[in-house]
């Protein structure tokens, strides 16, 4: 019996005795959660500065605010939503009660990206114990302090058979999988993706996965551009562009362009108060083999820089960018995940929608018009 095998098994014995499935149980895990990351900001922030260069203040409000928001929607809700709920009869089921039963799964899988590598962890795992699941963390190696936080704050205040933390890379990960799990909840890339769907199926395990993809928006000339330009400045270069809702590429007209931008430019200025690389909410890309994918990509591009394009590899540091580009650009492939904004010049409304009806679903589209 391997170590991860004895992690699995104790954990689907307990949740086999039946003590996960009283609400009062769930509830008091919940709240353990909430204490757990209340008392931890500090060791939080600290942890996602070191792996990602964010600044500290943010820490609450991207990794431990929602979850918060999470854990007392959850507990508000809880009751009801694990209520029995009566169902309509037919002619087959007229002489019974029928209803419809929610029943927890058991022992659940949670591996995590390192992109908001505490908010990733938790977010999931807040349903999957309000349902009265058991569940083990997989985070990312590739935030390693973030993943060291987790573990040491959950063997702290959760009995294992209950809520467990397996840290690793690409090796650990797939042994883990080989175990059978009752859910995988997987948030990450689409290529990662297919693995873990592929691993599942062998056991029958159901999978939630939460993914990436080309987020397009689009800028209409009747929207307020001023607005526009800081809105999509704010959620494109926060986290520096590692964010899986945040625009990825801009569709707008000839005539938009120039004020767009210049509105992009101005938002820039104000935010990083002129200089992202000495300002301390400006972060950095996550590593080597991201800042070199991203390189590349600026090197292979065939379009116009109309706004930063600096580069830094000792610092991992790339400023915020906008390309001019054509649609078949290198930057329009595959999501970019990182500070380059691409601007593909549109005649219309209906090509902007035709270009991303053509692509592959995006997790979020944005429109500013009036
Ligand atoms: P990733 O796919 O590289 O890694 C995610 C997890 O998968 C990590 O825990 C990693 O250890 C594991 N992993 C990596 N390769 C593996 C392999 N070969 N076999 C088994 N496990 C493996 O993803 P990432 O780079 O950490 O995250 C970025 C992606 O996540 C982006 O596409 C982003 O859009 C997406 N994302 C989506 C959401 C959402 O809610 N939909 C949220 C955040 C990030």
């Amino acid at each position: 019996m391997t170590a991860y095998t004895a992690i699995v098994e104790k954990q689907r014995r307990f949740f086999k005795s039946g003590k996960t499935q009283p609400i009062e149980f769930r509830i008091e895990q919940l709240e353990t959660m909430k204490r757990m990351l209340k008392e931890n900001v500090d060791k939080i922030s600290d942890a996602v500065y070191k792996d990602i260069h964010r600044s500290k203040p943010q820490a609450y409000c991207y990794e431990v605010s929602n979850v918060i928001i999470e854990i007392d929607y959850m507990i508000d809700n809880i009751a009801d939503w694990s209520k029995p709920h009566p169902v309509e009869k037919t002619m087959m089921t007229m002489l019974d009660s029928p209803m419809v039963k929610k029943d927890p799964l058991g022992v659940v899988l949670i591996i995590t990206p390192w992109n908001y590598p505490i908010n990733m962890a938790f977010l999931p795992l807040v349903p999957a114990i309000a349902a009265g699941n058991t569940a083990i963390i997989k985070p990312s190696e590739i935030a390693p302090h973030c993943a060291d936080v987790i573990a040491e704050m959950v063997a702290k205040h959760f009995d294992p058979e209950v809520l467990a933390v397996i840290k690793g890379g690409v090796n650990e990960t797939t042994e883990l999988l080989k175990e059978r799990f009752d859910h995988i909840l997987y948030t990450g890339a689409p290529p990662v993706g297919k693995l873990i769907m592929a691993a599942a199926a062998k056991h029958l395990t159901p999978v939630t996965l939460e993914l990436g993809g080309k987020c397009p928006v689009i800028v209409e000339k009747d929207a307020d551009i001023e607005i526009a330009g800081k809105r999509i400045a704010w959620g494109k270069w926060l986290n520096c562009g590692q964010t899986c809702l945040a625009p990825d590429y801009i569709l707008t007209t000839a005539e938009v362009k120039p004020k767009l931008v210049a509105a992009m430019k101005k938002a820039v200025d104000s935010f990083y108060e002129g200089n992202p690389k000495t300002h301390d909410d400006y972060a950095r890309v996550i590593n080597d083999r991201h800042f070199e994918r991203l390189s590349t990509l600026l090197d292979k591009t065939e379009g116009t820089v109309l706004m930063g394009g600096e580069r830094d590899k000792s610092d991992l540091y790339i400023q915020p960018t906008i390309l001019d580009v054509k649609a078949t650009d290198a930057f329009m492939q595959d999501e970019i995940f990182g500070p380059v904004l691409p601007i593909v010049t549109i005649k219309s409304l209906d090509e902007a929608l035709e270009h991303i009806k053509d692509g592959e679903k995006p997790l979020a589209a944005y429109i500013f018009t009036n």
